[in-house]
């Protein structure tokens, strides 16, 4: 699809009292034909957002490598898809450094969530250390080789979140002129890994995202949408970056 697509990461929030913020998002875009809107909230609630809304997407945020099996706590991507997940957030930057992925394990990950009919998003970004340091470049398109998904259909229901980790809940946007340059520089290495498949691959830009930001962002061009956090939590906000997508 080539439509722009905004997508809510819940994180460690929500509980039930939250369903009714999915579902005013949900009603809320119809009005919004021209946009894909997507929420993943804590595995908890994945199928109550499943069964409470139509419109949009529901995901996870994480899924084991394996089907099944002795890992106590895990979530695996048949079990995702069977509680109604149509996608799953991959190699977040907080999983990346609170629990030690590693680009090959979010690979596998990808490809597993694939095998069982997930679309993924596979998120990458630098630190400002990196930053700092001249790095973001070539950090990102390591993290790209390490972690894009190589099966047969890659490609399939793929998109990248570009998610700077400096500006991640710290109000803190990259300038438009980072955001388009490393955009760039991810749909070359989509083309590279992909062939013609890699143009169709919507590149998110996350970090800060919010309704007085996301026109500014949205226009930027290779910018196929949102990964949003803390502005994805109620449908108010949420719904000024859809509207700035429409
Ligand atoms: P914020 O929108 O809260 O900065 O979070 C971005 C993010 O990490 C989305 O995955």
């Amino acid at each position: 699809s080539n439509l722009p697509y905004i997508v809510g990461n819940w994180k460690m929030n929500g509980t039930r009292s939250m369903l009714s913020e999915a579902r005013a998002i949900d009603r809320s875009t119809q009005r919004f034909p021209g946009v894909q809107v997507a929420i993943a909230p804590p595995f908890t609630l994945i199928n109550a957002m499943r069964e409470a809304s139509q419109m949009i997407g529901v995901g996870g945020q994480d899924c084991h490598v394996e089907a099944s099996g002795a890992f106590t706590g895990d979530i695996s991507a048949p079990m995702l898809r069977d509680a109604g997940a149509d996608f799953v957030i991959l190699g977040h930057s907080e999983r990346r450094a609170l629990h030690g992925e590693t680009d090959e394990l979010i690979r596998d990950k990808a490809e597993a969530a694939q095998a069982a009919g997930l679309g993924v998003i596979v998120c990458v970004g630098e630190t400002d250390g990196e930053r700092d340091a001249g790095n973001a470049e070539s950090v990102v398109s390591a993290q790209l080789d390490g972690s894009l998904p190589r099966g047969e259909n890659g490609a399939d229901k793929l998109s990248v979140a570009y998610e700077p980790v400096w500006a991640i809940g710290t109000g803190r946007v990259a300038s438009t002129d980072d955001i388009s340059a490393m955009h760039s520089i991810i749909r070359g290495k989509l083309k590279d890994v992909y062939g013609e498949a890699g143009d169709e691959i919507r590149i998110l830009y996350g970090g800060s995202v919010k309704g007085e930001n996301a026109p500014e962002i949205l226009a930027i061009d290779e910018v196929g949408g949102a990964l949003v956090g803390g502005a994805s939590l109620s449908a108010e906000s949420f719904l000024s970056i859809v509207g700035a997508a429409a």
